[in-house]
């Protein structure tokens, strides 16, 4: 038999099948479009949680493929709050799941909503680049404290929707961010 003719007859089985797998494979397209929740809790950061829910908000309002959602049971993410002379950090697999650290010193330096939208921007799986400008979420403490931006620009908007396509599948460029020093 020709490699041609079984081919044909692949392509036939393919189209008979179709008609019955056609629900399936919609409801799975529909699937790769929709938004992915992310839970997040401000249980252990009860100082900052008018300002982490306004971060993930600038977030919510900036991208597409992704949505964080405050629900202190069950979450993913956690962000906590307290003195540690490193300063805020995030410490995620870049996809939705971790802890988050708000430093009180560092949280009366710097705009505190520029803090928890940056550290969520790791948790969506944004490296930091503190050569960035001030328009820009992820140079975090890079501009310097008159910086209170904490909305994202154009470019990580992109980005965190391409991290986000396929929702709670990681991406195969996933990293995973440790402690993070300014911001
Ligand atoms: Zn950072």
């Amino acid at each position: 038999m020709s490699r041609k003719f079984a081919l044909a007859g692949a392509v036939a089985l393919a189209l008979a099948v179709t008609p019955l797998a056609a629900g399936t494979a919609s409801a799975a397209t529909e699937q790769e479009a929709a938004v992915t929740t992310v839970y997040y809790s401000t249980a252990s950061a009860p100082t900052f949680r008018s300002v982490i829910n306004a971060g993930a908000a600038n977030w919510n309002r900036s991208v597409t493929n992704v949505r964080l959602v405050e629900r202190n049971s069950g979450a993913s993410l956690r962000y906590t709050e307290g003195n540690d002379p490193r300063g805020s950090y995030a410490s995620t697999n870049g996809h939705g799941s971790g802890t988050i650290f708000i430093d009180y010193t560092q949280a009366r330096q710097y705009n505190p909503t520029r803090i928890a939208a940056h550290e969520t921007g790791h948790a969506l799986g944004l490296p930091d680049h503190y050569s960035g400008p001030c328009s820009e979420l992820m140079s975090g403490g890079g501009p310097g404290p008159s910086c209170t931006n904490a909305v994202p620009n154009a470019t990580e908007r992109a980005r965190v929707n391409q991290l986000w396509a396929n929702g709670l599948v990681a991406n195969s460029e996933q990293r995973v961010y440790e402690t993070v020093y300014g911001f």
